[in-house]
């Protein structure tokens, strides 16, 4: 039974002013269930008020929205995964569709960097998904295997296992057009069906893959009862605590 994972991508928004706000909403609203994981990714200005807030909370997890893959040094703007483990993170979202797009991140880059949140202790919300021209030239299925082996190369079992799989198809991504529970099944299927391939069926059941892509209150309860949807990335209904309170409750519920 895998547990059901929730995200909060805040992306290049929320000043600590605003995370405090959307804070006194959430923590009130969502109480103290703990059947499901819910991390809030905060951008990195927001990250140590967020803990704060959070150190009460045994469920409600801290994550980031990338890192650089070495250690230290001369990288002028980027962020360490020891940096982030020194201010509690515990998730970091890596090859996010507006960092492969935006800032040329391919999957090798990708690779160093899911090696080295590993080495930190850090899980990756290793992100995935389709443009809309590759789904209509029928590339899904090869789109995501190659990512998938591309940036989940050389991890061991233990590590696979503790990665989750963000399914994100570009298309679905900020636009108001989600996919369907049927074709976001298909994919997360599929994204199994591979782990299985580069692993075995065991470490495949164990991985938690997400569903990302304008999931909103009102369509998270069908996409998070199909089989092999354990949990969501969340962008813009994240930024509003009620929206994002509701999401995690259809995640209780599904
Ligand atoms: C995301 O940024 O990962 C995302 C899925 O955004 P949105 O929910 O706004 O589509």
């Amino acid at each position: 039974m895998r547990k059901k994972i929730i995200a909060a991508n805040w992306k290049m928004n929320m000043t600590v002013g605003e995370a405090a706000g959307f804070l006194d909403t959430f923590l009130l609203e969502v109480g103290n269930e703990s059947s499901v994981d819910v991390v809030i990714v905060p951008p990195f200005t927001a990250l140590s008020f967020v803990n704060d807030r959070l150190a009460k909370s045994n469920y409600i997890k801290l994550g980031a929205q990338n890192m650089h893959w070495e250690k230290s040094g001369a990288f002028t703007g980027e962020i360490s995964a020891a940096m982030l483990r020194d201010l509690f993170v515990r998730y970091v979202v890596l090859g996010h569709s507006e960092r492969r797009t935006l800032f040329g991140e391919t999957d090798a880059v990708v690779n160093k960097k899911v090696h080295a949140a590993h080495e930190a202790t850090l899980k990756p919300i290793l992100c995935i998904g389709e443009t809309l021209e590759q789904r209509d030239a029928g590339k899904v299925e090869e789109v995501l295997e190659c990512q998938l082996r591309g940036s989940l190369a050389g991890l061991s079992a233990k590590e696979l296992v503790e990665t989750v799989i963000a399914y994100e198809p570009v298309w679905a991504i900020g636009t108001g057009r989600t996919a369907s529970p049927e074709q976001a099944q298909d994919a997360h299927a599929f994204v199994r069906k591979t782990l299985a391939a580069i692993a075995d069926q065991g470490i495949a059941d164990k991985v938690r893959i997400q569903y990302g892509g304008s999931v909103k209150p009102d369509n998270a309860r069908t996409l998070l009862s199909q089989p092999d949807i354990d949990g969501a990335l969340v962008g813009g209904a994240s930024l509003d605590a009620r929206a994002f309170t509701e999401i995690v409750k259809a995640g209780l519920q599904a």
